[in-house]
């Protein structure tokens, strides 16, 4: 078996020896992949001291033979929820955790009538999360990959930016590039959003035809091999007056702050307040309406969190985005964005695109 994955399981059963659990109930198919290789939709994964057991309907029994390795497979009978809790009582379980963000109430409400009195369930909240923090080498591999493609994707769109293409069009050829490339998708929505829309953090592409003289925000990401980049550069179509290219460097300034304080053992809320530091410096705080970054890996969004206040610290392979922006109503917005992996003895920038204000 590959040893990356046997290594995660020992973490992880090594957890519930300490925890006095003797199962441990996987509900996220992210999470499923990374303890087991399988990436089919519908399932639980049970983590069990010695052995995991992957419980699923017929639709996916035969792809998760070829898929994983040393996973016995259970052919889910009824309900998933109700088939779970049922295998857990006739194995005679007694102590299963379950992630309390992951299990819905209706769900938990199944298994545990199912399980019935004989299983007593506990919280074990972000397990595989946490594990799934620090990436592994060959995970870091995937993902520079991941952030290349992003990045040679986005130099490709500048060429399409001319006033009276619309949005939806530049998105569109985005995403067919992405796949082109060898990418089984975004790993999100791709974002044109142009003019006074680019003021919205999260616009979707519309029919909006580009204009001179304006702003326009592309933010995209693509997933290569089951891992996720995540992007964002932001061009002026024309001559930027001079406020933009104030705004423009003050975002700039805000990020590489930011990154430059990223480094193993540093808070999240300190690589947070780096970036809100220096745009209360230049006045425009009160527009950076959302946070630093975010974690990135199997999903475009995961721990850890680079937000006010968190007091996770970073660790060697975490990978998160730095993306400060400022967003100025009826105007346009600002935002830069790149993927930045931890090291233990220095910090690497995965996406390779530069950052200056690009005019077209
Ligand atoms: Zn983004
Ligand atoms: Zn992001």
């Amino acid at each position: 078996m590959n040893t990356e994955l046997a290594k995660r399981r020992r973490a992880l059963q090594g957890r519930l020896k300490q925890s006095g659990l003797d199962g441990l109930l996987v509900t996220h198919p992210p999470d499923w992949y990374y303890l087991a290789g399988f990436f089919g939709e519908s399932g639980t994964l049970l983590v069990f001291p010695t052995n995991l057991t992957l419980i699923t309907d017929g639709r996916f029994t035969v792809q998760a033979r070829e898929e994983m390795k040393g996973v016995r497979i259970q052919l889910q009978k009824g309900a998933l929820f109700e088939s779970t809790g049922r295998f857990l009582k006739e194995g005679k379980h007694k102590q299963v955790g379950f992630d309390p963000a992951r299990v819905s109430h209706g769900q938990f409400r199944m298994l545990r009538k199912a399980a019935g009195a004989g299983v007593r369930w506990k919280e074990a909240p972000g397990w595989v999360s946490a594990l799934r923090m620090r990436k592994d080498p060959a995970e870091l591999a995937q993902m520079r990959k991941a952030a290349l493609l992003a990045g040679e994707v986005l130099e490709n769109a500048f060429g399409l930016l001319k006033p009276g293409v619309r949005e939806f069009e530049i998105a569109a050829e985005i995403e067919y590039q992405m796949r082109k490339r060898g990418a089984s998708g975004p790993a999100f929505e791709t974002i044109v959003a142009s003019g006074a829309r680019a003021a919205l953090p999260h616009a979707r592409p519309t029919a909006k035809r580009l204009r001179k003289n304006e702003l326009v925000v592309l933010d995209l990401g693509a997933i290569l091999g089951h891992y996720c980049s995540d992007m964002t550069r932001t061009v002026y179509v024309g001559h930027a007056p001079a406020r933009v290219r104030r705004w423009y460097q003050a975002v700039l300034e805000a990020q590489l702050a930011a990154i430059a304080v990223v480094k193993a053992g540093v808070s999240c809320g300190e690589v947070d307040r780096a970036a809100r530091e220096v745009l209360a410096g230049h006045r425009l705080d009160r527009y950076f309406v959302h946070s630093t970054g975010h974690g990135l890996g199997l999903e475009v969004h995961e721990d850890p969190r680079v937000a006010r206040g968190q007091k996770a610290r970073l660790e060697p392979g975490n990978v998160i985005t730095i993306e400060p922006g400022v967003y100025l109503e009826g105007v346009g917005g600002i935002r830069i964005e790149d993927d930045v992996a931890v090291h233990s003895d220095r910090t690497e920038i995965l996406t390779r695109v530069k950052r200056d204000l690009i005019e077209l």
